[in-house]
């Protein structure tokens, strides 16, 4: 197994933290293996929502982006009529039926009355995914092209934007557990809400299904073009994290953050965004400083509006 030495301050979205000991496994097998040592590791995508600590972390950080297939298939109904072939990107034995216990008894009702499945690996950028979606008219998973993390990040979070959440057209999820066994989810057996999903602590996203609808292509795309220019107008994109807040009930993390003064707003080397008051802007502060200037936002707002603010970004 070969680690690589890695320094988050040059590639996590956030620019800070310490070195990382990568390794970038090639399939479900060599995972598995891995997890089977029973050594600390930590899944990672894109980095674009986490503060990683400023001292070099013990746990091993595995980052999926060797495993990362798109596949294409038309719902079985379709298959005569489809020239996209349907492969299956492991020769793993998946038993479907072996969902763990504490997903039982839970009943989101699932939706998937489209007609058209893209099977994607968990290292999959979602920009790259929404793209080949419109390449192939595929529809529903416009909203990915403008976050800038991975499926298996946007899986684990329930990422969402423009009114859509990423469970919204999940068919099953796969997973690997802690001893290395693989399981298929079924959308209706995960409870997912606002930013986030019942996904046990330390289990591995591998890949998805996603049922989508067909659509025009340029349609999809100016909807992707139309996203990206909204957000390039209210949003910064660098060094930052996206929203660092979860909308509370009733109102916006922005607006609260916003009614604190200017000095609160801004440190040194850091402060909430003047396009966007929920997007930190990072200008070379470390993990440590951040993770000081989220606590001192969550404060002022609690002592100014009696609301807790629930960090959106994880902090490792
Ligand atoms: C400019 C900008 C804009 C953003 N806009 C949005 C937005 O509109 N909506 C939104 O929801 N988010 C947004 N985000 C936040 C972020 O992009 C999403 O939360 C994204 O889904 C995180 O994916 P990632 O691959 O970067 O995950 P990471 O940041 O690498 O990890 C996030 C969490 O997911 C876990 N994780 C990642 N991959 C796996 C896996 N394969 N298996 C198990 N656990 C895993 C990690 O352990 C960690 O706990 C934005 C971020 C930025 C920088």
């Amino acid at each position: 197994m070969k680690l690589v030495q890695i320094n988050a301050s040059k590639i996590s979205r956030l620019r800070s933290g310490g070195m990382l000991n990568v390794w970038m496994p090639k399939n479900y097998e060599e995972l598995q293996k891995f997890v089977k040592t029973k050594r600390k590791y930590i899944v990672l995508g894109a980095m674009s929502n986490v503060i990683i600590p400023d001292d070099e972390m013990n746990a091993v950080i595995i980052r999926l982006n060797k495993m990362n297939k798109i596949y294409f298939e038309q719902d079985q109904e379709n298959t005569k009529t489809s020239n996209v072939n349907f492969l299956y990107s492991t020769p793993i034995k998946v038993n479907i039926n072996n969902e763990p216990k504490y997903h039982q008894n839970q009943s989101i009702q699932s939706n998937t009355n489209n007609k058209y499945r893209v099977i994607v690996d968990a290292g999959v950028y979602l920009k790259a995914l929404a793209i080949e979606c419109a390449k192939h008219s595929y529809s529903g998973l416009e909203f990915f092209y403008t976050i800038p993390g991975t499926v298996g990040g946007a899986l684990f979070m329930n990422a969402g934007a423009h009114g859509k959440c990423t469970y919204d057209c999940v068919e099953w999820v796969k997973v690997m557990d802690l001893t290395g066994e693989i399981h298929t989810l079924w959308r209706k057996n995960i409870q997912y809400e606002y930013r986030s999903a019942n996904i046990p602590s330390g289990w591995t996203i591998l890949q998805a299904s996603f049922f989508l609808d067909l659509a025009d292509k340029n349609t999809i795309m100016s909807s992707m073009l139309q996203f990206q220019e909204y957000r390039r107008k209210t949003q910064p994109t660098d060094f930052t994290c996206g929203s660092t807040f979860k909308n509370p009930a009733n109102t916006s993390a922005w607006k609260l953050i916003k009614s604190l003064s200017n000095s609160d707003l801004n440190w040194n080397l850091i402060s909430m965004s003047s396009l966007h008051a929920n997007f930190l802007h990072n200008k070379g502060a470390s993990s440590n400083t951040i993770k000081k200037f989220i606590l001192s936002i969550q404060q002022k707002v609690f002592q100014k509006h009696k609301i807790l603010l629930d960090a959106e970004v994880v902090i490792l």
